[in-house]
Formats: structure tokens, sequence, C-alpha cells
């Protein structure tokens, strides 16, 4: 694949701060804001607190995600991703680092999180939507060409 195709140029959009509801999985819930607002392509950063949550980490080898359970309350550190078009529908890709009560950090892919509370900031992006494809070497959906 060109390189070119790997770097594309976005406008910026709307820039939106967000509260996301208690209770609400987070993933779920940045999928929904993004489907309901219309967001194709944006990047997003957040600080919060979470009730419960479920990290991943992928193995370079096995090509799959392991799963790390979070069964308590941690601080919602840094949670940043971003959001393209998985097979038609937007997705998104975020990691956190979590914190304990004693200040000790997990961190990794978040598949999910259960939100005590959480501050978003999403920042819509404009251009040529960003797609995700299935990439051989690391057998993830990585931006490409359709
Ligand atoms: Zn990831």
């Amino acid at each position: 694949m060109p390189r070119n195709l790997r770097n594309k140029n976005f406008k910026q959009g709307r820039s939106l701060l967000i509260r996301l509801d208690h209770g609400s999985d987070i993933i779920a819930e940045m999928t929904e804001i993004a489907g309901n607002l219309e967001i194709a392509t944006g990047v997003f950063s957040a600080i919060g607190a979470l009730s419960s949550a479920e990290l991943g980490h992928y193995d370079q080898v096995k090509h799959e995600y392991g799963k790390i359970q979070v069964e308590k309350p941690v601080e919602l550190v840094s949670f940043s991703g971003n959001i393209s078009a998985r097979d038609g529908q937007p997705f998104v890709h975020a990691h956190a680092v979590l914190a304990d009560r004693d200040g000790k950090v997990l961190g990794g892919h978040l598949m999910k999180g259960c939100v005590f509370a959480a501050e978003v900031h999403l920042q819509e992006l404009l251009g040529q939507p960003l797609v995700r494809v299935h990439d051989p070497t690391t057998g993830l959906k990585l931006w490409g060409e359709e």
C-alpha cells in the first residue's frame, strides 16, 4: 500500500465536551454518540472514573486479545482513542490507563468500562472517512483502503 494512503489530512469539525451517563459502558456510549452525531472520523480523550473495566492486551504472535478483568473502582486517568469506519459502522478504538485506590496503574486496549463518571472531549474530523480493513501482517483491522 502506498504510504500516502495511510496519511490523510482532515479539517477540524465540531469540538464537543460530553458528560457520559453513569452506569453506561464507555465504549458502547462513545459508539452511540458517534452514530447519533454522525461522526465518521474523530479523536477523543476523557478523564473520570469507572466502577469496573475490561482491558485487552494483543498477543502479537497469536493475533488475539488476552483479557484483563478489573473488578474494582478505578480512576480513569487517561482515555484516548479514535473513531473510524469498520464494516460500515462507526468503530471506537480506545486505550486507557486506570488507577486503583493505591494509585497503582493498569493500562491497555479498553474493551469495556462501566462509567461512574466521565468527561469526554470529542473532536470531529472532516475529510474522506477513514476505513478499517483487515491487515494480514498484524491480524488487526487497520486504516486502509476498501
Ligand atoms: Zn487497541
